[in-house]
């Protein structure tokens, strides 16, 4: 018989894919002794099952939870019919990923009519019964039933109104009881039921109801965009009630082990005072600072500060921590592992080698890949900032970045104008998660209520996304559309300037400057590269790129795309001088301003690398991308060239291709064209023998591309040896190696041929995977989301590898390659060579290096070193 429910003392931290993060941690916690409210978990298992079997609880889930809800009244001593010992309990979601806010949660359940009187009388707090008793109706009633919550809130507002109070914690307790009463004639106008009494009742639906929210919009975005599976189901805890909103010995908050945004060894994070959890996350009322919790329970703030330390050495990680005191009396809801800033991510990680709580290869599991991009991001301009007009310097700063954009009030507005190509930045009084899509498509979000650990706060920090919350001083109308600043009023569209990582907003549009680099950024790189088997190299052809590449320790480059140095106004007339005259005495002299071109263009590169190996990739243009479009261009191109248009259109329409991906492209164009070939060999020997002149070693890669047949490739080499023996003769011997692009999946058939008369190989994995598949590179975009959707893909293959096809296929050369020539160098240089998946599936083949634009290279570096670990060499 399967196991669907496991007691709290059943599970441990391990059980991540059964239990979900929150269940198997706070099992763990539970071994540990910590002080946890007791209670039980369903597993993703029965979740899972569930949404496949049409959304219905199989007897067995049901007998079990039976089982175990009896088994729990018995460890406990408390039921729900219990008069002296009433049993409440919450029920929360809890995937194996934490997904924040994305799922639902329902507090002080196995109230009822009657439950609730009990309660008052137990507590002797009539008022704190009946809060409690209206937070369940209108959390069970949005949750379970869909009962929009406007429907209670709105209800609750105009009844604080109408009887003057200004805060929550004001209403009497008949009011309170008032408030339950309309709540309960909510459900009968809205969905034509009443609220069930009995606790049983209420407890099944609520678990049927976390295990739906699993499927809901905002969770299904949140885990597309973080690479998280739709198929592992999320689990449900019930845990035993305890009351931060029972007095004001009593209260409930969040906290970081360390500081979420930099990473500083202190607690960081926030409570409330005579509060239920939910009201910290929501960013309703504003939170004290945890540090104020020493003097108002100095007891409590020692307990926390030791379960602190002691969770955090015993995860080796930064925990974020959820914690109630009920009276007086300190309960752990949950620990995680904390979402971080990238830069909080390195100095954490660096600190805990330093502590000696990690090793440096655990240390570099540590960071995520991704959130490296974020640390690489710009900053605003210091003179910039200072001349820029301040809207607001009281919001807290949740997530960094600097971001510029036009001010949008809602979230279906951000997306809409973000998807026409315009910059937006979302500014709500707080955010929820039905927000999601319209942050992601915000270049920042700010709010004016809210914490550090508010909804916005987290969900920005986790998606790496400018973010600043609580600007108290700002005043925003959503209906309206305006928000007011020291008497001055900002419309929809005005432009403004976040800074995330202070918290500051600014009128207009602010100078950004590039990243700097920290020393634990430096330790955690050189850490990375100790421990990675694979070299990082760069693709790129200008100085700026090429610099940028070095800085961050690329170890030569992949790839320089020569056809990228034609388009300038002046070499782009030369090359159609070439392409487009049909005579040679015009092709040889346009192509001697090329190679003169070309020439200068090899120094600088090959100056640049010095003794780093270089691959120069020979020409490898779709011709149709040098060719004029509008009838300007004709008329333009026709002078420039000296020819009548009509000849021009005659030479176009006979250069005409159906398919230019599949046409006169690569070493195909040197068939046809040698001296192209020859005349790029030549620019580039010839600057290497300049700088050989100057002392200057270089190590310069010849590749050929688009090859797939060994006759090509070895037409072209002989074309290029015969060029470089001539240079020699001149200048002496110039080191050199000829290879070829494996990009086709022919040359991957045959790669045991190729391989004995190449000297390296570099995989094009963009053209190889458009080939495999038969997808248009230019084209796939518009139908590979049907493809994933549909679950035909599990991801855009142009972006992560397909291990069985194309990832098949490179296998299968590598190892034919390296059968016949044990000394070929093999490399991959398309856009794969930079993306995180695909090089842990390149990290297992016999391979030498990845390539990828300069400002991947730290990342992949760090990915070549995170899969060297954990494929345990
Ligand atoms: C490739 O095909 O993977 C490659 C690197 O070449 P390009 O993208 O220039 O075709
Ligand atoms: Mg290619």
């Amino acid at each position: 018989m399967t196991k669907y429910v496991y007691a709290f003392d059943e599970g441990q931290k391990d059980m991540k894919d059964l239990l979900g993060g929150k269940g198997a941690n706070l099992s763990e916690m539970k071994r540990l002794s910590l002080p946890v409210p007791d209670g039980f978990t369903i597993t993703t298992e029965a979740c899972i099952n569930y949404l496949k079997q049409g959304e219905t609880l199989s007897d067995e889930v049901v007998q079990q939870l039976a089982d175990q809800l009896e088994a729990f009244s018995l460890r406990t001593g408390k039921a729900f019919s219990s008069d002296e010992q009433l049993l409440l309990v919450s029920v929360r979601s809890g995937a194996k990923i934490s997904m924040p806010g994305m799922m639902d949660t329902i507090l002080n359940l196995g109230l009822n009519d009657d439950n609730v009187k009990k309660l008052a009388e137990k507590t002797g707090d009539a008022r704190f019964a009946y809060d409690c008793y209206r937070r369940l109706l209108q959390m069970f009633g949005e949750v379970v039933y869909g009962i929009p919550m406007t429907a209670f809130d709105t209800y609750f507002n105009t009844f604080k109104q109408e009887h003057n109070y200004t805060n929550d914690a004001d209403i009497s307790a008949e009011g309170l009881q008032d408030i339950c009463e309309h709540y309960k004639t909510i459900y009968l106008e809205e969905v034509r039921k009443p609220f069930p009494q009995d606790p049983q009742k209420q407890l099944l639906e609520a678990v049927e109801a976390v295990f739906k929210s699993w499927d809901n919009d905002r969770a299904r975005v949140y885990r597309d965009l973080n690479d998280i599976p739709h198929t592992i189901g999320t689990a449900v805890n019930v845990q035993e009630m305890v009351f931060g909103n029972s007095g004001s010995n009593s209260g409930t908050g969040v906290a970081f082990t360390r500081d979420p945004g930099t990473g500083e060894n202190k607690l960081f994070g926030e409570y409330l005072l005579n509060a239920q959890g939910e009201d910290v996350v929501a960013g309703i009322r504003t939170p004290q600072d945890i540090s104020t919790l020493k003097d108002q329970m100095p007891h409590v703030h020692q307990e926390f500060v030791d379960v602190s330390k002691r969770l955090e050495t015993h995860y080796k990680d930064m925990q974020d921590i959820e914690f109630t005191i009920e009276n007086g009396k300190l309960y752990l809801l949950q620990t995680r592992n904390g979402k971080r800033t990238a830069k909080a991510a390195i100095n954490i990680a660096v600190d805990l080698v330093e502590e000696g709580i990690l090793t440096k290869a655990e240390a570099i599991t540590k960071v995520d890949v991704k959130s490296i991009d974020t640390l690489l991001h710009p900053t605003f301009k210091p003179e910039a900032l200072e001349a820029a007009e301040v809207i607001s310097k009281a919001g807290l700063p949740a997530s960094p970045g600097a971001a510029t954009g036009h001010i949008v009030f809602s979230a279906e507005t951000a997306k809409l104008r973000a998807e026409s190509g315009e910059k937006v930045i979302l500014m709500r009084p707080e955010t929820s998660p039905e927000d999601i899509e319209g942050m992601i498509a915000s270049e920042a979000i700010v709010t004016t209520h809210g914490g550090m650990t508010s909804h916005a706060a987290v969900v920005a920090r986790g998606m790496g996304k400018c973010c600043v919350t609580g600007c108290s001083d700002l005043e925003i109308n959503t209906t309206a559309k305006t928000v007011t600043y020291q008497g001055k009023t900002l419309n929809e569209n005005d432009m403004i300037s976040v800074d995330g990582a202070k918290g500051d907003i600014y009128l207009g549009e602010i100078a950004t400057t590039n990243a700097e680099h920290s020393p634990s950024f430096d330790q955690l790189m050189q850490w990375s590269e100790e421990i990675a088997r694979l070299n990082v190299r760069m693709n790129a052809e200008t100085k700026s790129d090429i610099e940028m590449g070095y800085q961050f320790n690329a170890k030569g480059i992949g790839l320089v795309r020569t056809e990228h140095m034609f388009f300038g106004a002046e070499r782009l007339v030369e090359m159609r001088r070439f392409i487009l005259s049909s005579d040679d005495a015009t092709r040889i002299e346009a192509l001697n301003k090329i190679r003169e071109n070309q020439t200068e263009d090899f120094e600088q590169i090959f100056r640049l690398s010095g003794e780093r190996p270089t691959i120069v990739r020979l020409l490898d243009p779709p011709l149709h991308e040098f060719l004029p479009r509008s009838a300007e261009e004709m008329t333009s191109v026709a002078q420039q060239l000296s020819i009548s248009e009509r000849e021009l259109k005659q030479r176009m329409d006979e250069l005409h291709e159906t398919n230019p991906m599949l046409g006169h492209r690569g070493c195909r164009l040197a068939i046809t064209y040698p001296e192209l070939y020859v005349m790029q060999t030549e620019a580039m020997m010839g600057s290497v023998a300049r700088l050989k002149q100057e002392g200057i070693t270089c190590q310069p890669e010849i590749m050929i591309p688009l090859v797939s047949t060994v006759e090509e490739f070895n037409i072209l080499k002989s074309q290029i040896t015969d060029t470089i023996t001539e240079l020699e003769s001149q200048h002496g011997k110039l080191p050199h190696l000829i290879g070829t692009m494996i990009e086709t999946p022919r040359a991957c058939m045959i790669a045991g041929q190729l391989a004995k008369v190449c000297d390296f190989f570099s995989f094009g994995t963009n053209d190889l995977t458009q080939l495999t598949y038969g997808f248009s590179r230019d084209d796939a975009g518009k139908f590979i989301n049907d493809y994933i959707n549909q679950e035909i893909l599990p991801i855009d293959p142009f972006q992560t590898i397909d291990v069985d096809g194309v990832g098949a296929l490179i296998r299968m050369a590598v190892e034919q390659a390296k059968a016949q020539n044990t000394s070929l160098k093999i490399g991959v240089c398309g856009e794969l060579g930079g993306d995180p998946k695909s090089i842990h599936f390149f990290n297992g083949l016999d391979i030498d290096y990845v390539s990828c634009s300069p400002f991947r290279v730290p990342g992949a570096i760090l990915a070549t070193a995170q899969s060297e670990v954990e494929s345990g060499r």
